[in-house]
């Protein structure tokens, strides 16, 4: 593999810490490259947090990483997973029905369950309010009507609330709501060893993506910035994260987190003295991953992330007191300097 960058996504079970194990698996399409699932050994048992995306490629490679320290599905007693998206959820719910592993979830994942379920229900797929209200053409809030499989949304069999502590045979795990990613984002954090399994809250070469939920979260960067204050507030640790390598301080990736997104929030304040009114018109404005592409060089998914993460942005200078917003008659919200 010629882009050091990638040498993480390589098949295989990699220890991390004592009994630890970071297990990369593929995904249907490459935007991420893979998602690591990590193996915690519990004597007889293994407890895996997140799952995979529930394909076949990833099961097989998930069998044989597990039978590499040991293991077999069968041995999977619980999946602990951070948010309810595909890639971390899935296949957790996939391997239960076969294998009967137990899966607990963040209970403020609730409502966006629900959602998932009832569009699946009733054929109408969910609404994105918050991409009105961002100003963005319908074609691109169409464009983002995923169709779902009901056998991959099922519930999970423990709602697990922030603060609970979970005792297993060799360590004990304390879960720790990180609301903004998602508003049910949870991580892990093993105190003793000084590690935390962090999701997709802490990732170390990119920034997850923000405001894009259906119920939408107030201020889901706010949201976000109070959660990387809060696990940069605890002793620090090795950042096990869902995609990129294990590094050895979540508090030097969280601070780069931080700074980078205070000079988003710059930029977008900018961006709005310049004339651009709109999360939408922002979003054209601004300079996107790490190739600084323009907003039309994006695929359409990225579009709505990106249109989404500018509105969160937008919303948190309002909070701030940098920016006033009035909401037009259709519904769009406009933006000016205070
Ligand atoms: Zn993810």
């Amino acid at each position: 593999m010629s882009d050091p960058r990638s040498a993480w996504i390589e098949p295989g079970a990699y220890p991390v810490g004592a009994g630890v194990y970071r297990i990369p698996l593929p995904l249907p399409m490459d935007g991420l490259r893979a998602v690591n699932v990590y193996a915690i050994a519990d004597g007889e048992q293994v407890v895996l947090v997140d799952s995979g995306w529930a394909i076949a490629e990833s099961e097989e490679l998930l069998v044989k990483a597990l039978d590499g320290i040991g293991y077999g599905l069968d041995d999977v007693r619980e999946f602990l997973v951070t948010h309810v998206h595909r890639d971390h959820y899935s296949q957790a719910v996939a391997i239960r029905r076969a294998h009967g592993s137990r899966v607990s979830l963040g209970e403020h994942e609730r409502p966006s369950l629900e959602a998932i379920r009832e569009a699946i229900r009733t054929g109408i797929p969910p609404a994105h309010p918050e991409l009105v209200r961002a100003g963005a053409p319908p074609e691109l809030i169409r464009g983002n009507q995923a169709r779902a499989n009901a056998d991959e949304w099922e519930l999970p069999d423990v709602w697990l609330g922030a603060g609970v502590t979970l005792p297993l045979r060799t360590r004990t795990l304390q879960v720790i709501a990180t609301p903004g990613h998602t508003r049910g984002h949870v991580v892990f954090y093993d105190e003793d060893a000084g590690a935390l399994f962090a999701g997709d809250h802490v990732l170390p070469h990119i920034t997850p993506s923000i405001g894009l939920e259906t119920p939408h979260a107030q201020s889901p960067l706010g949201d976000y910035l109070d959660s990387l204050r809060l696990v940069r507030s605890l002793p620090d640790a090795r950042l096990l994260p869902a995609h990129g390598p294990d590094t050895p301080s979540v508090h030097a990736r969280v601070d780069e987190l931080l700074d980078h997104h205070e000079q988003r929030l710059t930029d977008t304040a900018k961006a709005v003295e310049q004339g651009a009114s709109t999360a939408f018109e922002v979003a054209h404005v601004l300079r996107w991953t790490r190739r600084l592409r323009h907003f039309d060089e994006l695929d359409p998914f990225n579009r709505v992330l990106a249109t989404t993460e500018t509105l969160a942005h937008l919303d948190v200078l309002v909070l701030r007191g940098w920016l006033t917003v009035s909401i037009a008659e259709d519904g769009v919200a406009h933006y000016a300097l205070s």
